[in-house]
């Protein structure tokens, strides 16, 4: 009886494999036509000055429209993406994509910064084939956007993954004059000293940290030391995530003066990201 259900268990355990296996291999081959073919598209959330409302930023959250998997969502591809090395030219077509819209915007007279994400491979391999530096230069010297108005967000733990490398590629970035952020800040391990010697313009609150700070003492205590850090050292602080109106009011109490999250807007298409761009938009 035993053996049987010991059989069974592993014929369920292998056909879970093989569609988790084949899952991939469809994404793998869907993800490599998907660029040429026109399905990626950004998405723009606005980032937001909690007390005024006033729109600061706007971040680049790719999507992905397949004709045959329907919308695929960055969580679900970007990791296939950096195995594959497709991220390279993905990434490339966010950054131009990205910095296109931002020009636009301000030649249309609502000029804001927008926020690209980076993946580890972009940030790490940037001795190899073209640079990163290469690239951004590149990019903005062809869409014209000024440096100031490009912000780079990298996750904490990417930056500390070899904080040499880290320190030299940050600098060369600074030295085009991009803004550089901390995506995810407090989930990885980054060592304090770090964030005084890195070259950063921006914290970002992890959203699993606002998530509860409404009734959590230890997210609150969290966050309120994060607040307090970040204006020591003279970072802006935006805090992801947030939905609700507690939130919001527990974040300006600690004098943490930035947002984004559901409660400002969802991530929405250009043309919906425009309008948030008018005055007022966003004020209740
Ligand atoms: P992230 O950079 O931390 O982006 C924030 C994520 O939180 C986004 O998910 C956004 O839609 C979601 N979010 C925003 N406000 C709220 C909220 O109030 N509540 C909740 N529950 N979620 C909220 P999304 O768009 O699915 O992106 C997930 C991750 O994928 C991003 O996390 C980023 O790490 C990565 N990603 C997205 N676009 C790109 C890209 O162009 N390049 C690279 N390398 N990574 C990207
Ligand atoms: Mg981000
Ligand atoms: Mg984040
Ligand atoms: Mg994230």
């Amino acid at each position: 009886h035993a053996k049987k259900l010991g059989k069974n268990n592993y014929q369920f355990f292998t056909s879970e494999m093989n569609s988790t296996a084949q899952r991939y291999l469809q994404l793998e081959h869907h993800l490599r036509c998907a660029l040429g073919q026109g399905e990626l598209s950004l998405y723009y959330q606005p980032q937001v000055q909690i007390d005024s409302r006033a729109v600061i930023g706007m971040e680049a959250l790719l999507r992905w429209h397949s004709p045959t998997l329907g919308m695929v969502m960055p969580d679900q591809f970007i990791g296939l993406a950096e195995e594959t090395g497709l991220i390279v030219p993905i990434g490339e077509w966010v950054l131009r994509t990205a910095c296109e819209q931002a020009q636009c915007w301000r030649e249309t007279g609502t000029p804001v910064r927008v926020a690209v994400n980076l993946s580890g491979r972009q940030f790490q391999d940037f001795q190899h084939q073209r640079g990163l530096l290469d690239v951004v230069a590149t990019v903005l010297a062809e869409t014209g956007l000024p440096a100031e108005l490009l912000e780079l967000e990298i996750t904490e733990s990417i930056m500390m993954r070899d904080v040499d490398t880290t320190l030299a590629t940050l600098q060369g970035l600074k030295r085009l004059g991009v803004r550089i952020s901390v995506d995810d800040f407090g989930t990885g391990y980054s060592s304090l000293s770090y964030l005084k010697r890195f070259p950063l313009d921006t914290l970002k609150i992890d959203k699993a940290f606002v998530k509860d700070v409404s009734t959590d003492d230890s997210d609150r205590a969290i966050v309120a030391a994060i607040t307090a850090m970040a204006g020591q050292l003279k970072l802006e602080l935006v805090a992801e995530g947030i939905e609700d109106l507690e939130q919001l009011v527990f974040l300006s109490g600690q004098r943490c003066n930035y947002g984004q999250g559901y409660y400002f807007s969802k991530p929405v298409p250009v043309e919906q990201a425009t309008a948030l761009l008018k005055p007022g938009a966003l004020s209740e």
